[in-house]
């Protein structure tokens, strides 16, 4: 899959094609002759720039792919230790040596004869400098085995329902039938399966919290988040924003939500809300199912992208024909869904795991906006500017579920449309309350004193639930709903979730602006996912027709926006 031959990607410059990123000795020698290089003058450092780029592209490279082949089968040995190599052994020696090398940059005289274009990658390379310390390279390797210990337990789990075993996302297409009975026990055999590793997952987090405060400290920070918010390059916004974008949702999306779950639970004729009745339609029509197989699935997309427009259609048929695709649930496979950049061979790969529900065709979609965003940005001269920062990345994927939309006829016809278009929006509004708790939860977690243990982050789980999910009736399964804050990211990619309402805000705004215009808001997407990450955020987003603004009024307008545009 994915060589180097394909016309698309073009030849290194600097790296030799035979290389083994393993072979640490290999790698510490091209550091060396990077470090022993003199740089006179700005164009010598423009040049020393695009090497090191050249060199992280190709690192990046070896780990995604090891991390695909890792995800693709979580019980497979040989891809598991591969990636363990790359992260315990490749990677240490990499963050020390780029240290070294950004420091060098940095400090280089003719830095202030670059030109413009280079500030914000000189501002990441500061920030960067500004966090490392040698004593905690170690314990990024650590951190990094512990999150690989997250893939290999949540990968091998497995329910067994109806006589028959199956990995966990397969449960979720029996949670959308129309026979309640059904839908219960789908829920309670996918929720015993989380309950029984539980214990297991409250004892890795305790370890992963543990080597992540001493990060923090060792970088003279007052507490992870504060490391956290750095890390991240979060240079437009701090936690004081993003705890009041936690009351704004709470304020202005919560009630909405709840008055559409009331709703759905008067049209279903219940007497109570239980959590397996959140994802059947409330009409009583029987679950779409759009598609049969993989192979369907990505037919279906390629005519949806190709609908709305041709360029992203183009890259789409590129990515099935050079086999960038892995999109059908099986055993071992890792529970998620996640777009890679392989910024070697400058491609994108896809991995989800598709059982043939609405929800798949929605995360092709959002996947399919995160690889459009690669294509479009991978003109520009640096890794770091060929895709932007999360807060907006995740707007090329959230804003293409919505701008598709009206494009879905490969995948549904008549009534279908309008009951597509109605469940994505609620899916969009509904999302809100979960991220702002899931980033609610973390807060907490990271700044609280005493350090907050299992008991307690069952008991904080519930209160998040009562302020921003309530309404579910959890009677006599209150022991499933606790553990609810034990997934992926919150054990993998520490305070990545907020984006996602940022990003979903923008989105939403995008949507409400292609139904004036769709062909401007279009171009104006790709306008903005071409810039990559060569612009700070606000200048990304206004490319894209949209504010960089979550405050309560922004979250106000556009709930108001979307609600005003559905049916009901
Ligand atoms: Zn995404």
């Amino acid at each position: 899959m994915h060589t180097r031959d394909d016309a698309t990607a073009p030849a290194r410059r600097f790296i030799p094609d035979a290389l083994e990123v393993t072979d640490t000795e290999w790698l510490a020698r091209v550091y060396r002759r990077l470090h022993d290089r003199p740089v006179p003058d700005a164009e010598e450092l423009e040049r020393l720039i695009l090497d090191r780029d050249e060199l992280e592209g190709v690192v990046q490279e070896a780990k995604a792919r090891a991390y695909v082949a890792m995800t693709a089968d979580t019980a497979n040995e040989e891809a598991a230790g591969r990636y363990r190599t790359i992260v315990q052994e490749v990677l240490p020696l990499v963050e020390r040596e780029d240290f070294r090398l950004k420091r060098k940059i940095l400090d280089a005289d003719p830095v202030h004869d670059l030109g413009p274009e280079w500030s914000v990658l000189l501002r990441e390379l500061r920030a960067d400098v500004a966090l490392y310390r040698e004593e905690n390279v170690a314990l990024h390797a650590e951190e990094a085995e512990l999150a690989q210990r997250y893939e290999q337990i949540s990968g091998a789990q497995e329910a067994e329902f109806r006589g028959e075993r199956m990995p966990l996302p397969r449960l979720y297409a029996f949670l959308e039938e129309t026979d309640r009975p059904t839908r219960e026990e789908a829920w309670r055999a996918r929720s015993e399966v989380l309950l029984e590793d539980a214990g297991a997952l409250d004892a890795l987090f305790d370890e992963m919290f543990a080597v992540r405060v001493r990060i923090a400290e060792n970088a003279g920070y007052p507490d992870y988040r504060a490391y956290r918010f750095a890390e991240l390059k979060r240079f437009d916004y701090g936690p004081e924003e993003t705890l009041a974008l936690h009351d704004a949702i709470e304020r202005h999306v919560v009630p909405w939500v709840v008055a559409d779950q009331e709703r759905s639970r008067e049209m279903l004729g219940l007497e109570t809300l239980r959590p397996w009745d959140l994802a059947v339609d409330p009409a009583g029509r029987p679950p779409l199912r759009p598609f049969a197989d993989a192979g369907e699935l990505a037919d279906g997309a390629a005519r949806t992208f190709r609908h709305l427009d041709d360029e992203l259609g183009g890259f789409f048929d590129a990515m099935r024909r050079r086999q960038l695709l892995d999109l059908e649930s099986r055993a071992r496979k890792a529970p998620t869904g996640y777009m890679v950049t392989l910024a070697d061979i400058k491609a994108p790969f896809i991995f989800m795991n598709a059982v043939g529900t609405a929800r798949d065709v929605r995360t092709l979609l959002h996947e399919g906006g995160h690889a459009f965003n690669y294509f479009l940005g991978r003109a520009q001269p640096v890794h770091a500017y060929r895709f932007p920062k999360i807060e907006f990345a995740e707007v090329g994927s959230m804003a293409m579920e919505l701008l598709a939309l009206p494009h879905l006829g490969a995948f549904y016809e008549g009534d279908e449309l309008d009951r597509v278009r109605e469940d994505q929006l609620r899916a969009a509004l509904r999302l809100l309350p979960s991220l702002a708790m899931t980033d609610a939860f973390q807060h907490w977690v990271y700044t609280t004193d005493p350090v907050p243990d299992a008991e307690a982050r069952r008991m904080k789980w519930a209160e998040l639930e009562e302020r921003f999910r309530p309404g579910i009736d959890w009677s006599d399964i209150r022991r499933y709903r606790d553990i609810g804050w034990q997934f992926f990211h919150i054990f993998n990619h520490p305070f990545y979730v907020i984006e996602y309402a940022i990003a979903q805000i923008a989105s939403l705004g995008i949507w409400l602006n292609a139904l004036e215009d769709e062909a401007a808001a279009v171009h104006a997407y790709k306008e903005a996912l071409a810039l990559g990450g060569s612009r700070p955020l606000p200048e990304i987003f206004e490319a894209a027709g949209v504010p960089f603004r979550f405050d309560e009024e922004a979250v106000r307008e556009v709930v108001e926006g979307v609600a005003g545009k559905m049916e009901r």
